[in-house]
């Protein structure tokens, strides 16, 4: 069977990185997410870090030469041999042409599943939206452990933070900036005819089962060509 590609694409908050968790641990697939890797630059202050610091907080894009690299490195590790689930990648058309160049050298099946969820929706999530800064894990209001030693990552045990750009204000720049740069993204993977899209805007296990559904099917069929 090929290599897979499940691209998971949506706005911010939509449940793109809870979702590519959930189908990376079904699919045993390693989940590259973008954001977080540029997180965990900005924390180590490495070069990357330096350089992206500033477009992240003020809800810009990182330059696509920056985020090309990364992505770039990351695929070549043996754990993406099967498939990968990438998470807040692509996100320009440049990305995505970055991203066929490389698939096209090595012969990718790709699948982009499209979470849709209403602005307002999103907006409200940030609020109470908490994260971890060590595994990256993401809890809603309504999925935060109660813990009596304070809120600590279910997963890892870290103490849950606000992210700098889960904020009103960063959040509505970075809205605005989806919609600009990355929502055209749909219509050129439209084109493609490998675009499928789920509401988000319901139970995150219910989102899971249609993903899912659609990660098995795309096998499936690709395993009887
Ligand atoms: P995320 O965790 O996916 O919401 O990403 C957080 C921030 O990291 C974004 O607002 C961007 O500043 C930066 N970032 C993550 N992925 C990309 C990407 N593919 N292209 C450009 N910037 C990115």
């Amino acid at each position: 069977m090929g290599r897979l590609a499940v691209i998971l694409f949506g706005p911010p908050a939509a449940g793109k990185g809870t979702q590519a968790r959930m189908v990376g641990a079904e699919m045993k697939f390693p989940v590259i997410s973008t954001g977080d890797i540029l997180r965990e630059a900005v924390r180590d202050q490495t070069k990357l870090g330096t350089q992206a610091k500033g477009y992240m907080e003020s809800g810009a894009l990182v330059p696509d030469e920056l985020v090309d690299a990364i992505v770039k490195e990351r695929l070549q590790r043996k754990d993406c041999a099967e498939g990968f689930v990438l998470d807040g990648y692509p996100r320009t058309i440049r990305q995505a042409e970055f991203l066929e160049g490389a698939f096209r050298e090595e012969g990718v099946e790709t699948l982009v599943i499209g979470i849709t969820v209403d602005d307002r929706v999103l907006v409200s999530r940030i609020a109470g939206r908490r994260s971890c800064p060590n595994c990256g894990k993401v809890f809603s209001a309504a999925s935060l452990p109660s813990d009596r030693d304070g809120l600590k990552c279910d997963e890892c045990g870290t103490a849950l933070v606000q992210r700098k750009d889960d904020t009103a204000e960063v959040m509505e720049e970075r809205l605005r900036v989806y919609h600009r740069q990355t929502q055209p993204l749909i219509d050129h993977y439209k084109s493609r005819g490998s675009y499928v899209e789920v509401d988000g805007d319901s139970r995150v296990e219910d989102v899971f089962g249609s993903i899912l559904g659609i990660v098995r099917k795309q096998r499936k069929a690709a395993s009887v060509l």
